[in-house]
Parts: structure tokens; sequence; C-alpha cells
């Protein structure tokens, strides 16, 4: 065909060009990112033919470098968008621009229907949720100009006019319906729109175009030249082969996200297939924001669909505990003008949360091998990545990158692994003990480890209170148990060699005989009352008098602080009284009240012994009584002490 004709538009494409032009829908400056994204999409399949023909087959201009150019001429009411993408031939013309193929249009058209048609109150919200492709330009435009050429070497130009009201032309520009006109006509697509009067102003400003663009079309892999002048700045670097870029590249990157002008800690460039198409490029910061504080908004991944940012800080594509990382995801499986209400269930954007979740651990397993980097990243990023225990799916792996600082370490700056915690444990332990305290110092001084001391037996220190939460969820890692040191029990210890001759060591000392030690507890817990629920003798301690350890046998008393916290309890909770038969101030007061059953001594000394370690646990709310007792006691060991001297 070379004559000119006239079409009428598809039914469907009338009605959604009166809902378009009639609409008071106010961003209308997406139709810009639309019909950039049409050239880049045209640019992106040129490269492909090309490649994947060698070159052969397409037109040799291959000098020219690929580019969407947009120009404006405010005076003739024009603005030109062009690329020397693949262009269309006649047939793909009536094809692709006069039939509703994509999926942006045809949702568009049903969420419509469904809301009660163009008139329907709802109207504009619609339209403000979907892109409409191509179409969306009329929003703007009297009438448009597409003027394209094929890349195929025989290809004629073609011109096409529609001022969007039913109907459109279409003519091949060949020689003999305008000779001239073919032989200066490029590769590509040219379009022009003459602007409606009152978008002139609005679309002919050359730094609002770059502006527009910035906002929605900054990763487009193309260069963007408003008159000339580059308006995209940063490429789509994830779109990029990971051998081309560089560290810098990277960077430089990473500071356009994150405003971070430090170098990242670590880098995830990820290309995933299956189970869905992405592409990710994510950055782990070497400094924390402060989530518990005032930040917790400020997360989540940039939501990109071919280049085009859909969503920023999209909270569905990571878990809330690797919130640390920064950085976009980028798939061609959805549309483009996908909306943020469908975003927000969306099976695939799920699919791309578990896998990122998996790899993101995986990248974290290979970052371990490095144990100091592993280190740097645990004390920035631990306190959220701990609250991964509610993760069951990925548990094992969860599990193995949690650090503790145990009884093993030399200082405070070191980290266990459980695994590593495993690898030293003694023959036939099958626990993973751990102890919860303010300090290492604290729980050094902790009379429920002492045995542990002796056994060599190692515990993992806890400081958090999420530390807790991580192991009552996890409860096992591997064939281990995850025990409390407080709740163990002494027998499961007792038959493991003793390693540690600890000079406070009350273990080669006798115990008094039953009778005299049976009628001490009788009268501890006569003078302690409803304070303890029992008093008995301890196998877990070797160095100190006494402790208290919970009756049930499952909570620990961190865990018990916690729950009274948060249900604003305060009251004392009960607690076991268990005594050191072999210490020296047992073994004294047992022959004490062995002598006097009404010693006063031994009712001071109960009651010390009992708010001391209540003091210890955290839960003596009133020591006025207790320092009393001490300064009574000072002074009295003072005035001995100054006759013997
Ligand atoms: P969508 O891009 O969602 O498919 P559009 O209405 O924007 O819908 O475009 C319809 C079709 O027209 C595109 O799929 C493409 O085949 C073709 N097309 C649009 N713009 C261009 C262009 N600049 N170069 C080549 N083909 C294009």
């Amino acid at each position: 065909m070379t004559a000119q004709a006239t079409y009428e538009f598809k039914a469907e494409i009338k009605q959604l060009l009166d809902i378009l032009v009639h609409s008071l829908y106010t961003e209308r400056e997406i139709f810009l990112r639309e019909l950039v994204s049409n050239a880049s999409d045209a640019l992106d399949k040129l490269r492909i033919v090309t490649a994947s023909q060698g070159g052969e087959g397409a037109e040799s201009d291959d000098e020219a470098p690929l580019e969407i150019r947009i120009e404006a001429d405010k005076d003739k009411k024009l603005l030109t968008i062009s690329d020397n993408g693949i262009g269309m031939t006649e047939a793909e013309l009536v094809e692709n621009i006069g039939t509703i193929a994509h999926s942006g249009s045809s949702s568009f058209l049903k969420a419509l229907k469904e809301s009660g048609g163009p008139n329907g109150q709802n109207a504009d919200g619609i339209i403000g949720r979907f892109g409409v492709g191509f179409y969306s330009v009329y929003m703007v435009a009297q009438s448009v100009k597409i003027t394209t050429r094929s890349y195929r070497p025989d290809a004629m130009p073609v011109e096409w006019i529609s001022d969007g009201q039913g109907s459109y032309t279409i003519r091949e520009l060949t020689p003999g319906n305008g000779a001239d006109e073919s032989a200066a006509i490029p590769r590509g697509t040219r379009i022009e729109i003459s602007l409606k009067d009152e978008f002139v102003a609005e679309f002919t400003e050359l730094d609002d175009l770059r502006m527009v663009i910035r906002k929605h079309s900054n990763f487009i892999g193309f260069p963007i030249l408003v008159s000339g002048e580059r308006a995209n700045t940063v490429p789509a670097l994830w779109r990029e082969p990971k051998f081309q870029i560089t560290k810098e590249q990277y960077k430089e990157f990473y500071s356009f996200l994150t405003y971070d002008h430090e170098e990242p800690m670590d880098t995830l460039h990820l290309s995933v297939d299956a189970p869905v198409q992405f592409n990710a490029l994510c950055f782990i910061p070497k400094k924390t924001k402060d989530f518990m504080g005032f930040d917790r908004e400020d997360w989540g991944l940039d939501l990109y669909v071919r280049r085009v940012l859909i969503q920023r800080q999209n909270k569905d594509l990571i878990p809330q505990h690797l919130m640390f990382v920064r950085g976009v995801v980028d798939t061609e499986d959805l549309p483009l003008n996908i909306s943020r209400e469908t975003l927000q269930d969306n099976l695939l954007i799920r699919k791309i949360n578990t896998t990122l979740a998996k790899q993101v651990l995986s990248h974290l397993e290979k970052m371990a091998e490095d144990k100091d980097k592993y280190a740097e990243f645990w004390r920035e990023h631990s306190r959220v990545f701990k609250a991964g225990y509610m993760d069951f799916a990925n548990r094992e792996a969860f599990a193995g990158l949690l650090r503790f600082n145990s009884s093993s370490c030399e200082t405070a700056d070191e980290l266990v692994s459980f695994d590593e915690y495993i690898s030293r444990a003694k023959l036939d332990q099958k626990k993973i003990y751990f102890a919860f305290g303010p300090s290492r110092e604290a729980l050094k001084l902790n009379p429920h480890l002492e045995i542990f001391r002796k056994k060599g037996v190692e515990v993992l220190y806890l400081f958090e209170p999420i530390d807790e939460f991580v192991m009552d969820a996890l409860r096992k890692h591997k064939d281990f148990d995850l025990t409390p040191a407080e709740l163990a029990k002494p027998e499961d210890l007792a038959s493991l060699p003793d390693v540690d001759a600890d000079s406070t060591d009350t273990e080669t000392q006798a115990a008094p005989e039953k009778p005299a030690l049976d009628a001490l507890f009788e009268r501890f817990k006569a003078i302690l009352g409803d304070g303890v629920t029992e008093v008995r003798a301890s196998a877990r301690l070797t160095g100190s008098p006494c402790c208290l350890v919970n009756p049930d046998g499952h909570t620990t008393s961190s865990m018990d602080k916690i729950m009274r916290h948060m249900s604003h309890d305060t009251s004392v909770p009960k607690k076991v009284m268990e005594l050191n038969p072999k210490h020296e101030l047992i073994r004294n007061l047992a022959s004490l009240n062995q002598a006097d059953p009404a010693d006063p001594f031994v009712e001071q000394a109960a009651k010390q012994l009992f708010e001391s370690a209540l003091l210890l646990e955290g839960y003596l709310t009133d020591p006025h009584a207790l320092v009393g007792r001490v300064q009574d006691l000072l002074a009295k060991s003072s005035g001995w002490y100054t006759k013997a001297k």
C-alpha cells in the first residue's frame, strides 16, 4: 500500500482515548515516562536483533549511538521524542498502535468497567493507578504524528497521524509519495506531539522536562538527551553484567541511592531467573540506622520495572529483619503500569522477597568466612538481624549466622557461632548452654555458672533481651538443645571431669551432717516465709554460698523479668533457694543453728543471703534493709577485727 489510508480505532481504544482526554487526571507528566519506556524498549529490541543476527539484516548505521532525544519548541507548541531503535513497519504500526495489545490498557478498562464506567465516581483514581502506554500522550496532545522506519533494510518509512478523536491516517513515505522525505528519515521512531494550548508552558521548558525525566526515567539504560543535554544521570547498573562494573561505579550508585558517602560494607549484585526473573543491586551499609529509634519507616528496596521506577522503599520486597539491606530490584515480570494496590498483595513480589532473603543469607554465610568482616557486620546490624528468629523457612541459615560472646572468649569483642560452640562441646554434651546478663563481668560472677566453669563447659553470653526470644524460638540447633545455664540439671554436668581447680572451690570441704543441714533449711524457710518456695542443697554451686532457682524449671529469670515488665507486674517471683552445704558460711550457720535454734545471727544471715541473691537477679526493689544489715554486720565485725589485731 502506498496511498494514504484512514482507519478507525478499535472501540476499546476510542473509549480509552475519550476518558484520557476528558479526565481531570493531574499527573499528566507520566505520558513522558510511557513514551520514553517505549523508546527504550525499541532500542533494547534493536540491540537484541543486531546481536543475534551478528549485525546482518539491520541497517548499517551502527556507528550512531543508541539514544533517545527530546526536543521542544514553545512557539510551534511542539514536543518531540525520537529514538533510533527498532522502528516499525506499516503493518506493525497498525498492529501495535490501534489495537489494545498490551496489558496496561486492557486492565485499565477492566478496572474502569468494574468501577461503574468512565463517569463513575472512581474514574479519576483508576486513571491515576494505571499507565496506559502510548495513548496517555492524548492527555496533553492536540494531535500526534509518528514517523517510523523499521530496522529491516528494505523497510520504508511510515507516517501515522491522529488527533485521538476516533481515527488515524497512515501512509508510507515511498518514492513518488514523497521520495525526498523518505531518504532523509533514519531508522527508529519519532513522535511529534502538538501540545494542547494549556500544556505548552508545562511541557516545553527544558529544565522542567529534564526534571520529569529524572523523576521517572533516571535509570533508563540509554542516554536521554533533552535538547542535546543528557537528563538521566545514573546508569541502571543492576542491569549491567557484573564484570563490567568497577568498584567506583558501585560506590557512586550506592551514594546516589543512600546519600551515604562512605563505601558500602558489602555489595550484592544478583541476576535471578527462577522462580522469578529479577535483577537486584543491594548494599549493606557500614553504619546502621537506629531502627529502634526514629527511623523505623526508612527502609525497603526501590522497585523498578524495566528500569522505570515504580515505587521507592517497597517494604514487601525484603523481610523486615534484613531492613539494613538497601538497594533496587528490577523485574521484567510486572507490567510497567502496575498499581500500588496490586503490588501489595502480589505473588511475584512475595517470591522475590523469599528469593532475596535466601540470597542475602547465603551472602552473609560467605561473608562470615572472613571473621573480622563478619564481626563488623555483626556489630552494626545484629540488632535488626536477630528479629529473623521468626523466619521459620530460613531457620537453619539464620541460626548458623548468629554470634555470641561466651565464657570461652578472652575479650568482649570475640564472637562465637553455634557451630564453634559445638566443635568445642564435651563428649556426650548434647546441650548448648547460655546465660543472660548485663555484662561479661556480671556473668563471670553469676553463681549459676560456677559449675560450668568447674567443668569447663562453655556458656554463651546473652546481653540483649531479644537474645532470649531468639533462643526461645529456636530451641535447638542441629542435635543440641538450647538450654539456659540457670535451668541446667546439675546431674547433666556432674559426670564431667573437673577442669578448674579454683581456690574458692568448696568441693573439698565436708558438708555438715544431714540433720544439721535439714534443720538449717527449715530455719531458713521459716525466716524467709513466702519469699521462697523451698530451701534445699545445691549441686551447682562451687564458690558461692547460695543462689535462687526458678521452681518451674523452664523460665529463665531474665525472660521472666521481660514478661513481668511487659505486663507491668512489679511483684517479686517466688524462687527456690539453693544453699551450698560445703561453703564455709553455710557450714558455720549449720553449727550455730544446731547449738541455738534461735540464734539471731542465723536470721540476719538468711535475710542477707536472700536479699543479695535477689539483688543479683535484679529483683530487689528496696535496698534499705539490706544496706542497714550490711552496715550493722560491718560495725560488729570491725569491733572483732580491731580486737583480734
Ligand atoms: P506497551 O508499551 O505497553 O506495549 P504502548 O501502547 O505504549 O503499549 O505501545 C504499543 C506497542 O507499540 C509497543 O508494544 C511497541 O511494539 C510499539 N511501539 C511503541 N512505541 C514504539 C517505539 N518508539 N519504537 C518501536 N515500537 C514502538
